[in-house]
């Protein structure tokens, strides 16, 4: 299961463990749940990356969903180059932050009523991370409503901001924690975590707090504790839930946003005939490109109740800065119907043959979907909770993933993460990544 032999990854990791704590910037990084050394990334084009020991690799993480066109796409290079030729960081407002504000606005757009355009995103604020994003939206949903408590979903993941932990996903779930430690309790007694997929519980809690909730916050889609999507009809009903008692409805598509479609997850919704209005967006990942940027963005009374104009503080001195928002403009402009067209090809053409793979090999198993993002599920049936994505013979991933990279792609190093294609992985790329499935599919059954 473990690497085969020593190299290069194996000297950086265990020099990185002395100055790095697990040797690593970002827990999931560090193959916790699947074991080995994780490779220390030289490079990165197109749909390959390529380790400090100089094996390549398809690479089916894509920086957790930010390289939409693939590694080191050209044009995007180029409009970095050309920025950090006229000055890395300003702490001013400058004219490509007015047009990448223009340009998330005017791509989360959906048809209404007759001619009517609706784009719920009329202001658009830039910070650094995904992270800062949701940590501003609940801060404004709770300055705007002047109610205190938030209600999450089990197994969803915001970022790592305090009162957002409760239950989270991602690495939350990985290392299967309840929360983090360091979050006082009455911070984290703020936030009320639901079952998701289950509005009786949202209208209960509703009933009983109702006039004390300042909003919900839900991903789009759940693609934090393997890929979830909601059950049809689940997000207008929190529209309407939270509407009804004064509160917000916080949409998470850091990591769906400018990915499954051109204007998000709520964009494929919107074209599926699910028509609600969130009142605050949380953008990230692709809208910077591959550069620290993400966004949120929302109705114009609530976001004017950002300081300067509002009495709700947040501020950066890197937010908005000229590379990430000319790696952001470059990308999105780049990001045509044609690509999103690709993307979910390339999505289909992995996805089943997965399925296939491990059909196989008689091993119980679902492929969950939403949009282009997928994941894999090892038990008889897709999750709708939390609850259900833990029960899975997750041991079996460890053994699958580490045939994969044998083979050659690198997948997710755990379970509960979504896979990403990007616009590059090309038929070359794609055949890998077939040609490694049944091996990977025989090691998970033998596990
Ligand atoms: N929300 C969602 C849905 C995410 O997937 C992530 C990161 N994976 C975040 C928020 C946090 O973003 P960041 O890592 O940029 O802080």
């Amino acid at each position: 299961m473990n690497q085969p032999t020593h190299d290069r990854n194996d000297d950086l990791f265990a020099h990185a463990r002395e100055v790095i704590p697990g040797g690593v910037n970002s827990p999931v990084r560090a193959y916790g749940s699947v074991g080995g050394a994780p490779r220390f990334l030289a490079s990165a084009t197109g749909p390959y990356v390529t380790d400090a020991a100089g094996t390549s690799y398809v690479d089916l993480v894509a920086s957790w969903g930010p390289a939409l066109l693939g590694h080191a796409h050209p044009e995007v290079v180029a409009a970095v180059q050309d920025a950090a030729s006229r000055g890395l960081s300003f702490g001013a407002p400058t004219e490509a932050e007015v047009d990448l504000a223009t340009v998330i606005s005017e791509r989360v757009v959906a048809p209404g009523e007759g001619a009517e355009v609706r784009r719920p995103v009329e202001r658009v604020r830039l910070v650094s991370t995904g992270t800062e994003a949701t940590m501003t939206a609940i801060r404004l949903a709770r300055g705007y409503t002047g109610r205190d408590l938030l209600v999450k979903f089990a197994g969803h993941y915001h970022g790592h901001s305090d009162g957002l932990l409760a239950a989270a996903g991602s690495g939350v779930a990985t290392l299967a924690l309840p929360g983090s430690a360091g979050v006082p309790a009455p911070i984290a007694a703020q936030t009320l975590v639901l079952p998701y997929n289950d509005l009786d519980a949202v209208r209960e809690v509703f009933a009983v707090h109702g006039d004390k909730i300042a909003g919900v916050i839900v991903e789009a889609a759940a693609a934090n504790m393997g890929v979830v999507a909601p059950d049809a009809g689940y997000n207008a009903a929190l529209a309407d839930i939270t509407h009804e008692h004064g509160a917000l409805l916080i949409l998470d598509e850091v990591l769906t946003g400018f990915r499954v479609h051109p204007a998000g997850y709520w964009g494929l919704q919107q074209e599926a005939g699910e028509i609600y209005t969130p009142d605050i967006f949380a953008f990230g990942k692709v809208v910077g490109g591959g550069m620290p940027l993400a966004a949120l963005g929302g109705r114009a009374d609530v976001m004017d109740s950002l300081a300067p104009l509002g009495p709700v503080y947040q501020a950066g001195t890197l937010s908005g800065n000229p590379l990430s928002v000319a790696a952001g403009l470059a990308t999105l402009r780049l990001a045509t119907p044609e690509v999103y067209a690709r993307v979910d090809a390339a999505a289909s053409a992995v996805s089943t043959a997965l399925s296939g793979a491990l059909a196989m090999e008689g091993i119980a198993h679902a492929v969950p979907r939403a949009g282009s993002l997928f994941g894999v599920v090892f038990a008889d049936e897709a999750p709708r909770r939390y609850a259900e994505a833990l029960e899975q013979e997750s041991w079996r991933y460890p053994a699958f993933f580490h045939a994969m990279l044998d083979s050659g792609v690198s997948l997710p190093p755990s379970v509960f993460e979504a896979w990403f294609l990007t616009a590059a992985h090309d038929d070359d790329a794609l055949a890998r990544v077939l040609a490694a499935l049944p091996r990977a599919a025989r090691a998970a059954a033998e596990a």
